[in-house]
Order: structure tokens, then sequence, then C-alpha cells
């Protein structure tokens, strides 16, 4: 069974989650964005093995200490979509462009495309491209464990921004009607910010994306 704990890094309150499945005890880092040090003490403290890192994106709050994090304990970095190659080439700017000290940059493992499954221990997640919020956004589903970790796709009652370079507002839009909708009204879906929701809550009230909006 898929077991998850989300704690917010970084000044942007990211929710970085660490994912296991506990059979096997082996877990995941979904976006660790940053303070590394609280994320290794409560991996320790969970009692889990860290094998991969998984990115939905490659803003800085969800991947800026994936290369210190791969480096120190020689993990794949799974993801996100090759689309975010340039947010990923430029960590080191980002750093500049939104306040953060400067971030190293990376080559992923593995990039993931639509359709893609990734594993930890017995516990297997679908991937789905989002693109909208960035064009490489991808995010993971469990549908035993009804979960979806959704990065900056959606929020409680928002919607993710598509302002900076490569958003795309009618894409992100479609990503979420139908890339996740069809994951049904009662997953809980995790997002990059803030509290967790479900999708069926959104769909009668989101005022950005909702069946009546
Ligand atoms: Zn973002
Ligand atoms: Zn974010």
């Amino acid at each position: 069974m898929l077991r998850y704990r989300t704690i917010p890094v970084t000044a942007f309150a990211q929710n970085c989650s660490i994912v296991w499945c506990d059979e096997a005890m082996e877990a995941a880092v979904i976006d660790p964005g940053g303070d590394l040090d609280t994320l290794l003490e409560e991996a320790r403290r969970l009692g889990v093995a860290l094998k991969a890192i998984w990115l939905t994106h490659a803003h800085i709050d969800h991947a800026g200490a994936t290369a210190e994090l791969a480096r120190r304990l020689s993990l794949p970095i799974i993801g996100p979509h090759e689309g975010d190659r340039f947010w990923i080439d430029a960590l080191p700017q980002q750093g500049a462009m939104f306040g953060f000290p400067p971030a190293e940059t990376f080559t992923p493992t593995r990039w993931l495309v639509d359709g893609d499954t990734v594993r930890i221990g017995r516990c297997e997640l679908a991937v789905r491209h989002c693109p909208g919020h960035t064009p490489g956004h991808v995010v993971f589903h469990s549908k035993d464990a009804q979960r979806a970790f959704v990065g900056d796709v959606l929020f409680v009652g928002s919607i993710g921004r598509t302002d900076f370079p490569g958003g795309n507002h009618a894409q992100l839009l479609a990503s979420i009607r139908e890339r996740l909708w069809p994951m049904g009204d009662e997953t809980v879906f995790i997002p990059g910010h803030g509290p967790e929701g479900r999708f069926g809550q959104e769909r009668r009230s989101n005022p950005f994306v909702g069946d009546r909006g």
C-alpha cells in the first residue's frame, strides 16, 4: 500500500511529499525543492529507504535541491517531461528570479511521457502529462490509494499560474479536465502549495475550472 507524508519546504511552502510502499519501506521524494536536512530527517524518522526523486516540474521551489539530493544519496532523477528542460537549465537563474539561493542544474536519469508508470517497492503510479503551468509538467496518480500528486496544476479553489515562459492557460484547463477529472471525484489530490482536496469538490466549486466555471 502506498503511504505518504507531505512536508512544506522553501520560503514558498512547497509541498514536498515522501511517498513509500509500506511493504518494502522504500520511498521516493516528490519535488525536493529545498530544506534537504528536514527531508532526510523525516525519512529517517519514517524508517524508509530513499530510492528515487520524482519531479512534477522544474520550478525552483519544486526542483531546487534535486541535484544535491541525487548526489548525496546516489538517487535517480525521474521526470519531469522533457518540455521542462529549459526550466532545468535555468535553475541557477531561477534563484535570482524567485529570490532563492542559486540551484544546480542536472540531467534527469529518465524523462517521463504521458502514460508512463513509476514504481516504488510494490506500488505503481501512473504518469500523466499535464502541460499549462509549465510545458513539461507531469502528475503522479496512484489508482489504488486514490491519490494524485499534482504539483502546480491545481490547488484547492485555484489553478496554477500560466504567466511564466511556456505557460498556457487553455492548455492548463484542458489538462485538468481531460487528465485529472477522469481519475475520479473521490480522488484526493496533493497540490504543490496549500491543503489537500478532492477532485469532486473542485469540479463543484473551483471558480477557474469547475463544471459551472
Ligand atoms: Zn511551479
Ligand atoms: Zn510551486
